[in-house]
């Protein structure tokens, strides 16, 4: 069993800045870290494969130099190995140009040892719009499962994985043939502490480094900015909401406080 879970670095979303003058990311106020729906699905790929008693697990990451720190600190959750596809050609790329290369990297690794799973995060904290996972799995023409919170059962025979998926108004269970793509929900598992030989190979480990030129059978217009036909209009912090009451208290004290507040705004329910 072959797993390979894409990772991506992004900035720390709980302490970012945002510009007030351009009100775009100001990437440098926040340390770079692994994101977090992603160190959830190598830690689910490392239970499958306990539970399983073998298995190998591949890491995948597209982005600038620096992001080979998350490959390491994937390796240290128990990932068995690591590739980073960066290069100028990939830079400004949108959700339809990452998938591709993505893809392509994906279709590369394969070859070389075939693949059974790849389990991405439910959605990047920076990006944030789940898009990449479901996108792969059309360019790779396989089964894509989104909202995982429960991978139950992996059939070998079969190749077939029995998985829960998370709904609005509660879950279903649903049967895919592998290979398949999963994205993953943060119920899926706990992270659990590295243990220290973990550490010390995440220290030690040197990533696969790949440039575009290292893929095969490129299309280079779908790639980076010129494969991106997403354009941004405009970005800007949202203004912050006038009025409003918090509630605080007890349950009772806040039923009393709610009471005033509709009492003193009566006159907007059309109550006499
Ligand atoms: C016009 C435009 C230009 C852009 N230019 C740039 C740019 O120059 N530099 C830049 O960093 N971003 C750029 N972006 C943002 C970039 O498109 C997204 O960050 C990227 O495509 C991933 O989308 P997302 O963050 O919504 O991921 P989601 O779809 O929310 O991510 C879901 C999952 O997919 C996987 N995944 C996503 N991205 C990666 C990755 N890079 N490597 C491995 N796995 C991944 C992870 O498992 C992740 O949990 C640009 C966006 C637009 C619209």
């Amino acid at each position: 069993m072959h797993i390979v879970v894409c990772v991506k670095q992004v900035p720390d979303t709980k302490i970012i800045k945002i510009n007030p003058k351009t009100n775009t990311l100001d990437r440098r106020s926040a340390p770079a870290i692994l994101n977090p729906y992603d160190a959830h699905a190598v830690q689910e790929a490392v239970r499958v494969r306990r539970k399983l008693g073998e298995g190998e697990i591949s890491v995948l990451s597209m982005g600038p130099p620096q992001a080979t720190a998350v490959i390491k600190k994937s390796i240290e959750i128990g990932a068995d190995a690591g590739y980073l596809i960066t290069d100028r050609a990939f830079a400004g790329a949108d959700t339809l140009a990452t998938s591709y290369a993505l893809s392509k990297a994906l279709e590369k690794i394969s070859k070389e040892n075939k693949i059974d799973m790849v389990i991405c995060g439910k959605h990047a904290i920076d990006g944030d719009t789940g898009q990449v996972g479901p996108g792969m799995a059309r360019r790779l023409d396989i089964p894509p499962v989104t909202n995982v919170i429960e991978v139950c059962e992996i059939n070998e025979n079969n190749k077939t994985v029995l998985v829960k998926r998370k709904l609005s108004n509660g879950y279903e269970l649903l049967q895919v043939k592998m290979p398949c793509l999963l994205t993953v929900e943060k119920e899926v598992n706990q992270i659990e502490y590295s243990p220290l030989t973990n550490m010390i190979n995440a220290a030690r480990y040197e990533p696969n480094i790949w440039s575009v030129n290292d893929l095969d059978q490129v299309d280079r217009s779908q790639l980076g900015l010129k494969g991106s036909p997403t354009i941004v209009g405009k970005m800007f912090t949202p203004p912050k909401l006038e009025g409003g009451h918090m509630l605080d208290g007890t349950p009772d004290a806040q039923v009393a406080q709610l009471m005033d507040v509709l009492a003193e705004r009566k006159e907007l329910f059309n109550v006499k």
